[in-house]
């Protein structure tokens, strides 16, 4: 084989994604502004098994990237989808049992949506949950938090690292910057503006294991009693017992 046959071989085993050394991504802006995703691959030269070389390879992956963001992203609001949490969730777990480090769950739901809706209509609904959503991503900003939105006017927050005080303070903060925002909502009956009820598990996992649905259930518990004893608050879950804020 020649130079260029080699070369040949070498695309196309680097276009069915096998056989290279090393991978990495970055991003670029291109000439016209716009932002696109490089993918840097080290790739090893063979002639009849015979190493010859390595040679860079950068290759535009930006559609596949944005394909694959499309796929995690929830459409109306830009957070996280459902399928990305139950992924996460499990990856988030693994890494705390690794870690024997805490993790936390927040499941947070907006109080009284279907009145609101039925007061304000549907496309306001919708712009209601955009704010909602946006102020929990602003909240939810660093490294290890991951903001989703896993049903009509539910979300979720997965964070790192944070013991039960800190959680609950860290949820509490985004219930109060959700009322903050002063969305009338005359037919809710516990503010004159849109508010949202949230429940908490944190786990020590030096000290404890739960798997992803159990987590789910006792964040998804804690926000039973939180909409069960007046809403627009916190509640964490303690094992049997449950702590109200
Ligand atoms: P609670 O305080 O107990 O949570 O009461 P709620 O009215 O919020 O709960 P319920 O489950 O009865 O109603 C949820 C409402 O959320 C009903 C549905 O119309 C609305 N909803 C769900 N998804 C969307 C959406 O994508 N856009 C809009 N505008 N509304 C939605
Ligand atoms: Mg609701
Ligand atoms: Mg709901």
């Amino acid at each position: 084989m020649n130079r260029d046959e080699i070369l040949f071989e070498c695309a196309q085993k680097i276009k069915d994604d096998k056989d290279f050394d090393a991978k990495q991504e970055y991003q670029i802006t291109d000439e016209s502004g716009a932002v696109r995703w490089i993918q840097k691959k080290i790739v090893p030269l063979y002639e009849e098994d015979k190493y010859i070389e390595k040679i860079v390879v950068n290759l535009d992956v930006t559609e596949k990237k944005d394909l694959e963001k499309l796929a995690i992203t929830d459409g109306l609001t830009g957070l996280y989808n459902r399928r990305y949490f139950d992924e996460i969730s499990s990856r988030e777990i693994s890494r705390a049992v690794r870690a024997k480090s805490f993790l936390s769950l927040s499941i947070v739901d907006i109080d009284f949506f279907k009145q609101y809706n039925d007061s304000y209509g549907h496309d306001a609904g919708d712009k209601a949950l955009i704010s909602v959503a946006n102020t929990i991503k602003k909240s939810a900003k660093r490294g290890g938090d991951f903001a989703f939105r896993i049903g009509g006017e539910e979300f979720a927050i997965l964070f790192s690292d944070c013991d039960k005080e800190h959680s609950v303070k860290f949820i509490q903060k985004i219930v109060q910057n959700v009322q903050n925002l002063h969305i009338p909502h005359s037919n809710s009956k516990v503010d004159k503006y849109v508010t949202i009820s949230a429940g908490v598990v944190v786990v020590d996992f030096q000290e404890e294991n739960v798997d992803k649905d159990g987590f789910y259930t006792m964040a998804d518990d804690a926000l039973y009693q939180a909409k069960k004893t007046g809403r627009n608050r916190v509640v964490l879950y303690e094992n049997d017992d449950l702590e109200f804020f």
